[in-house]
């Protein structure tokens, strides 16, 4: 496993592009994020400024509009983003995977049509794969489409589609053979445009990941152009999804790092000032041990992140670097937001505090883009395949 970490240089552009986000979270989104999310509030003013900044074409390539940015600089703003407010990376994270899907394997003439509108946020939108009946087991979708002429006709339902409802397109993964063998073979992805038949049907009510759409999505006798189908070939669908769930992995590990690091943040503090037994309950061994470990979780899961993202980057398979940083820094976030909690006592429980936000948040990040059951399955299954006997 490639480890170059001790050799990283300092990146001028990084630290510009990092630089304006900080000052963009503390003045536009610190002061208001709280609010939006108790009242699970769209961040309308906040997608405007996200445009400004470029976030939304932060992976795309430079020739269609983007920033072209690095993974391992793209963590570190998801990081910054998730560390202040975790649904509003879910807002540009998402979209982004879509667009991969696109920039990877779609035609040069879709790359032409859509990366500019996404880069710029004009359009923006998600990935639909899940479905009522399929998650996990991709396979097993049932949402189908059928071939008419220059058309194809799309009738199913997709579930827990984030950014369906505020956005405007989504990649849509389908059956166009359902009979194929493997029904992985018979699958197709299309950039879904809301049109006649394409119904975003309920705003769905979580846990957390409040403020950011999730939605239900049902197509009857959805009409979508031929051209509108990725790489302009059926039955690369899955691997056009599996293939973009690399970066989201990579993502949903640097929110990970974000909420861990928020958690400490904030218990770290409140530790200093929390007296208990007349000393500040710092001082305590117990909270002491709790803060040690607290602080090595969060600094080990952002080095698989910078690794992870570093392999990727390199263009190396990481499918097995990007499930350990996915596994370890979501159950850091979870881990952290858990603990912190403790260290706050009853203001840990309290609304008008951000931790138990980060204790609600914590949980998505262990079941979206792949749950870490089966990243501990995949992690396995490569140290199988890279280690021989
Ligand atoms: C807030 C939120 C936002 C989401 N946004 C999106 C989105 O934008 N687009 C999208 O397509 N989806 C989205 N999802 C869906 C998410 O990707 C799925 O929930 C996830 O893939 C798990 O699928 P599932 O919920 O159907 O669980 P299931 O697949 O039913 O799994 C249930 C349990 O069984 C375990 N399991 C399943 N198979 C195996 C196995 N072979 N071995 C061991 N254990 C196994 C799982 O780990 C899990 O613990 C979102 C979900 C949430 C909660």
């Amino acid at each position: 496993m490639p480890n170059d970490l001790p050799n990283e240089t300092p990146n001028e552009e990084e630290n510009l592009i990092l630089d304006s986000i900080h000052r963009w979270l503390e003045k536009d989104v610190v002061p208001y994020a709280h609010d939006l999310e108790q009242a699970d509030e769209y961040p309308y003013a906040m997608v405007e400024q996200m445009k400004e900044l470029g976030l939304f074409g932060a992976t795309i390539a430079p020739e269609y509009g983007g920033l072209g940015l690095s993974a391992s600089t793209y963590a570190k703003i998801v990081s910054a983003v998730a560390e202040v407010w975790m649904s509003l990376s879910g807002i540009f994270n998402s979209h982004l995977i879509m667009a991969r899907c696109v920039q990877s394997s779609g035609t040069e003439a879709q790359k032409q049509e859509w990366l500019p509108k996404f880069a710029s946020g004009e359009l923006r939108g998600g990935i639909g794969l899940t479905e009522p009946d399929a998650g996990t087991d991709l396979q097993g979708i049932r949402c189908a489409a059928v071939k008419d002429g220059d058309y194809y006709v799309i009738n199913g339902a997709k579930s827990w589609i984030t950014n369906s409802l505020e956005g405007h397109v989504i990649g849509l993964l389908v059956k166009t053979d359902p009979k194929a063998v493997p029904p992985r073979k018979g699958m197709s992805m299309f950039i879904a445009k809301k049109g006649e038949g394409f119904n975003v049907t309920r705003k769905l009510k979580k846990l957390g990941y409040r403020g950011i759409d999730t939605a239900e999505i049902s197509f009857e006798d959805y009409r979508i152009h031929k051209d509108c189908l990725i790489g302009g070939e059926e039955g690369r669908g899955f691997y056009n999804a599996v293939g973009g769930l690399e970066l989201g992995r990579i993502n949903v590990a640097a929110r990970g790092v974000g909420v861990a690091r928020a958690a400490l943040k904030h218990a770290t503090a409140y530790s200093q000032q929390r007296k208990t037994f007349g000393k500040p309950i710092c001082e305590h061994q117990a909270i002491q041990l709790k803060l040690g470990e607290m602080a090595t979780r969060t600094e080990a899961a952002r080095l698989l992140v910078e690794q992870a993202a570093r392999a990727f980057d390199r263009g190396e398979r990481c499918d097995m670097e990007a499930g350990m940083a996915k596994y370890f820094a979501t159950e850091a976030a979870a881990k952290n937001a858990d603990e912190s909690m403790r260290i706050h006592g009853a203001y840990g429980y309290s609304c008008e505090y951000d931790v138990e936000r980060l204790y609600r948040d914590a949980p998505l990040m262990i079941i979206g883009e792949g749950t870490n059951e089966m990243q501990r399955i995949i992690i396995a299954r490569q140290l199988i395949e890279r280690n021989p006997i």
